[in-house]
């Protein structure tokens, strides 16, 4: 079987914990379902050892159980030690899979460590780690190197081939700072993966301009090597500083890149028409515009006004655009309601609720049935604090349960 690159997105771990911009746990649980709708392989979902995560998790946990998350893999994120381990699994006894970090560069050990651990001591925690992890039930174990761009690549080699041969499953290369430029990771990808045939994921920022870049060259390295490679990504590229490597614009450099299309093969579950859909559900839940020359879901991604440019484009569309609307989900008219609306939603009654879900296609046998919800749903915009989608209404509705669940935080 071929190689292939596999999407492991991190906007509910990586973009979250991102200096001043925040989502709810409602719309962390709908962008995994529009992850597992994407055909995206593994959605980094949060923090199992930080508390008020944990309902948030065991909620999404029981939504796979449901049916309702179907192929996607949940994965949590701690650090790569003991301690954390076990407080992920006291928190989430059913989590299957984990992704856990330590730093490797001299300078972070140094920096963070001041001298009280060493290369070595990082190494036997983390093997114990890892072990621990497979013993008390993980499926699948990433072993995350945070500054593996700044790691020397002799040290790198034997934490892969340590981390190997303690169980893990994968190997995350992390360029934490955003420090590589294509070539040099192409080059450190090849030795690393040539030297311990294990497959490895790309965790690229932005802070040069060049995540995707960087993370589809690591890519293509661990391909033309023989292992499969996993591209981390966020969606509309939110994530620490300058951001992560970019879902949609990663999806469209392999499809339609003249150099990748053909050698680097994607997931043949990814959909790239969830585009717009995601991006745009993405950006209102962050409440962060999406920048008008955004690859792909850009408001100018399509647009043509200098003479030139407009009259080719008329002529044959392909002359300026290399892919069309429709490939990212764009291209139908969208309804804007300009009359009587009627919302449902903190302070909603009995009668507006029925009339919005009627609308939805959901109906509730009586008043009482219908009340129970209503306070799910009061509670849900009071929560997200924004007009509710009809996604997450209808999400409410079928599951209110797991609704209830991941909004449930007791400090
Ligand atoms: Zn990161």
């Amino acid at each position: 079987m071929k190689n292939k690159v596999y999407l492991i997105d991190v906007t509910n771990r990586d973009g979250v914990q991102t200096s001043r911009i925040l989502l709810p746990k409602l719309s962390k649980t709908m962008l995994n379902i529009y992850l597992d709708e994407m055909g995206v392989y593994q959605s980094e979902i949060g923090f199992p050892t930080l508390k008020h995560e944990v309902n948030y998790i065991n909620g999404n946990l029981e939504l796979v159980k449901a049916g309702a998350i179907k192929r996607i893999h949940l994965e949590g994120w701690c650090r790569a030690i003991p301690e954390d381990i076990n407080l992920t699994f006291k928190n989430c006894p059913d989590i299957k899979h984990l992704n856990i970090s330590i730093s490797t560069s001299e300078i972070m050990i140094q920096g963070k460590f001041q001298g009280r651990k060493t290369f070595k001591d990082i190494m036997k925690t983390t093997i114990d780690a890892v072990k621990l992890a497979k013993e008390s039930g993980a499926e699948t174990v990433g072993l995350n190197a945070e500054d593996a761009s700044r790691t020397e690549l002799d040290r790198l080699i034997d934490f892969v081939a340590a981390g190997k041969e303690a169980g893990a499953d994968r190997f995350r290369y992390c360029d934490t700072l955003g420090a590589d430029d294509p070539i040099t990771i192409y080059e450190r990808i090849k030795a690393l993966a040539l030297a311990t045939k294990f497959p490895i994921e790309m965790h690229c920022h932005n802070d040069l301009g060049m995540a995707e870049a960087v993370s589809v060259a690591g890519a293509q390295a661990s391909i033309e090597s023989g292992v499969d490679a996993y591209i981390n990504t966020t969606i509309n590229g939110y994530g620490e500083r300058c951001g992560n490597c970019d879902l949609v614009s990663t999806i469209l450099a392999l499809k339609f890149s003249h150099g990748l299309s053909e050698k680097v093969h994607l997931d043949e579950h990814v959909d790239l028409k969830e585009s717009w859909r995601i991006a745009r559900y993405a950006s209102y839940a962050f409440n962060l515009p999406i920048p008008i020359n955004q690859p792909g879901v850009g408001s100018n991604a399509f647009a043509h006004e200098s003479g030139i440019h407009a009259d080719g484009a008329l002529k044959d569309r392909r002359n300026y655009e290399l892919y069309d609307p429709e490939d990212v989900g764009r291209g139908e008219p969208e309804l804007l309601e300009t009359g009587r609306i009627i919302t449902t939603g903190e302070y909603g009654g009995v009668k507006g609720f029925r009339h919005v879900y009627d609308k939805l296609g959901i109906h509730f046998h009586d008043d009482n049935e219908a009340r129970r919800v209503l306070e799910l749903v009061q509670y849900a915009n009071l929560h997200t604090q924004k007009a509710m989608t009809d996604d997450e209404l209808r999400f409410i509705a079928h599951y209110p349960d797991v609704a209830r669940k991941i909004m449930t935080a007791n400090p």
